[in-house]
């Protein structure tokens, strides 16, 4: 048998370790947050991307009644960004929450698709996505969508 582990590296930061453009990104999402349309779980995410060129492009949770044809924010932003922006490689996103309204004191992270999605975003540009987590108070940040997704699939 073989084995092995596999690492990654996490931080926790405080508003103060933050650059003035992660500061603006986690402020960009936040304001995001409260466009979700999320009647059903009252659970509202708000994502920003940063492009390469410093543009920042927003999205929101959208669910549906049909359940399934929902939407998480970040892949609202992601794809958005991509679309409308294809020449510029995604830097660094930013994913906050809300309960009912109410800023979400614990990390969320995003979902297995959202992950291999950031990590398509990747491949396709070949860079790595910062991804921060920001709650209502602190902001759990990890390097790459890669860490959020060991052995992950890819063609
Ligand atoms: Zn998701």
């Amino acid at each position: 048998m073989k084995q092995f582990e596999i690492t990654v590296s996490v931080k926790i930061l405080t508003d103060g370790e933050l650059n003035e453009t992660e500061r603006r990104l986690i402020e960009s999402a936040s304001a995001a947050c409260s466009n979700a349309y999320s009647p059903y779980s009252k659970f509202s995410v708000g994502a920003a991307v940063l492009l390469s060129g410093g543009e920042i492009i927003c999205g929101s949770n959208q669910e549906n009644d049909a359940f399934p044809s929902g939407m998480c924010a970040e892949r609202v932003a992601l794809f958005y960004a991509n679309s409308q922006r294809p020449a510029s490689a995604v830097v660094a996103v930013a994913i906050t929450s809300a309960i009912s309204g109410v800023r979400n004191s614990e990390y969320v992270y995003p979902c297995g698709a959202c992950r291999q999605s950031l990590l398509q975003s990747e491949i396709r540009f070949g860079n790595r996505i910062k991804i921060l987590m920001a709650n209502s108070t602190g902001v759990m940040t990890v390097e790459s969508a890669g860490d959020l997704l060991p052995l992950n699939f890819k063609m």
